[in-house]
């Protein structure tokens, strides 16, 4: 007899939504958590996130609507700014609608869905590790805020302890799942909230990103406003030898650079995170175990947004995981369909955009500045790219027209290289092998492509 159906280690926005699933499909679920109950979702982030997110998982589970006292200001569009400040684009349209949001009512509010299908929340305790029960996974051990340990069972165990991934990082050798994530696929942030009473942002409707390869190699500079006398800014980079730290980053070149920091400001919150910024996990699932959220690396390694496909990690991994319970099986055969699912509506434009995000680290200031002033890269070919991971303006006729008007042929035939691998991988993510038997098959199929585009 075990304790529950699921256990789901973190109750972030992916775990509470793997939890709010299974409960509403009748399982018993334990949610812990090692922050105090009101601080759940209290994190460090950019808070944003597209309504297309909200909507897809909806579809899936029936989410409701985001209630609007969650919501700081509508959001109609991204505009990406060149490292010379002086060239943008602006990408509007259905899949950049969105919101910023509070961040730490946004995890509440998830929170107390999952309660309200029943979960039993246990909060201010720390999952320590897994169980094993004839070397398969049987439940965890934690420690409630009084330092007492207890062993609880469960028939799966969830982690969805965030960026540390606390419990893939501790199964055994024998997992085919990857324990440790590379430190030159994770991004690290520092982001600061402030009130502006003397400043005026003009279109709080419009989030701000800013490349610039000499400051923020691999990331970028945000300026998210969240209404016209507030602001989330911050600065990521990432983790790749000798790179700078964020805080110093903010100090020594977003501060001096933006005019609002002229003004008098009242800081809301000042912090620092890591997110993975890579392709999903390639196996999310073990015998009795899945991974969700930043756990299986679900971020866009691009934006560094994760809420939105965390949710729907969530969401896919919990119907599984109820499917796999409806027949009593939970070997990581029954739990092996969450793969081609997400790896199908995100794992493989995740993918496609880590090739890009290699392609991007090489490249120049000077690079960006000319794409953009040669109008080389269009706001709908950026907004289709970062949408579906699919690479528009390196193929086709419109290319070749292109190389006869612009010049600066390196770059262009660059562009046409990182296009073609994010083609390929695209196309090796439809081929994601429907058990275990093919996953090291596919497996050495990807390394190519990745170590083609890392000498891009
Ligand atoms: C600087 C920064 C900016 C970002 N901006 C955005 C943005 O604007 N939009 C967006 O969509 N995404 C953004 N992201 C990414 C986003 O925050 C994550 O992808 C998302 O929160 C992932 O949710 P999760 O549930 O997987 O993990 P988390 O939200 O990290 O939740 C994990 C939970 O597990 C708990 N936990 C961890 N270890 C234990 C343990 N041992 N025992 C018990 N509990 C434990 C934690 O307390 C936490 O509550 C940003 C990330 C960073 C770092």
């Amino acid at each position: 007899m075990v304790d529950y159906d699921v256990i789901v280690a973190g109750a972030g926005t992916g775990g509470a939504t793997t939890a709010y699933t299974l409960a509403k499909k009748g399982r018993s679920v334990l949610l812990i958590d090692r922050k105090e109950k009101e601080k759940i979702g209290d994190k460090t982030c950019g808070d944003a996130l597209g309504n297309h997110h909200i909507l897809e998982v909806r579809e899936l589970v029936g989410l409701p609507e985001v209630p609007s006292d969650i919501i700081e200001h509508e959001v109609t569009g991204i505009d990406l700014i060149a490292p010379d400040r002086e060239h943008r684009l602006r990408m509007t349209g259905p899949t950049t609608t969105g919101m910023s949001f509070n961040r730490l009512k946004m995890g509440q509010w998830f929170l107390g869905l999952a309660e309200k299908e029943g979960v039993e929340l246990r909060a201010a305790t720390r999952v320590k590790r897994l169980l094993y029960d004839d070397g398969k996974v049987a439940g965890i051990k934690i420690m409630d805020s009084s330092g007492n340990d207890k062993d609880i069972s469960s028939k799966i165990v969830v982690d969805a302890t965030g960026a540390t991934g606390m419990l893939r990082r501790q199964l055994p050798d024998t997992t085919p799942i990857e324990r440790v994530i590379n430190k030159e696929d994770q991004m690290v942030a520092w982001r600061d909230i402030y009130e502006t009473p003397e400043y005026d942002f003009e279109t709080p409707e419009i989030l701000e990103i800013f490349w610039n390869q000499d400051e923020t190699l691999g990331g970028y500079t945000w300026i998210f406003p969240q209404g016209k006398n507030r602001v989330n800014v911050g600065a990521g980079v990432m983790t790749i030898k000798g790179h700078r730290k964020p805080q110093d980053i903010m100090k020594n070149f977003v501060e001096p650079n933006w005019d609002f920091y002229k003004t008098e400001l009242k800081m809301l919150d000042s912090s620092g995170g890591v997110a993975p910024i890579r392709r999903p996990i390639d196996t999310m699932v073990d015998d009795n175990f899945m991974l969700v959220g930043d756990a299986a690396c679900q971020v866009n390694p691009i934006h560094g947004g994760g809420i939105g496909s965390s949710i729907l990690g969530g969401a896919l991994a919990g119907i599984t995981a109820a499917e796999a319970l409806e027949k009593n099986d939970t070997s990581i055969n029954a739990l092996w369909g969450y793969n081609p699912k997400y790896m199908e509506m995100y794992g493989g434009k995740q993918a496609s955009l880590d090739v890009f995000r290699w392609f991007l680290l090489n490249i120049t200031n000077d690079d960006i500045d000319y794409a953009f002033q040669k109008q080389i890269i269009k706001a709908s070919d950026l907004l289709d790219t970062s949408m579906t991971g699919k690479m528009t303006i390196g193929t086709g006729e419109k290319f070749k027209r292109l190389i006869s008007g612009v010049g600066n042929i390196p770059l262009l035939r660059r562009v046409q290289k990182v296009a073609h691998l994010m083609e390929d991988i695209r196309e090796l993510y439809r081929q994601y092998p429907n058990s275990i038997k093919g996953l090291t098959d596919w497996q050495n199929k990807l390394w190519p492509i990745y170590d083609a585009a890392k000498k891009l």
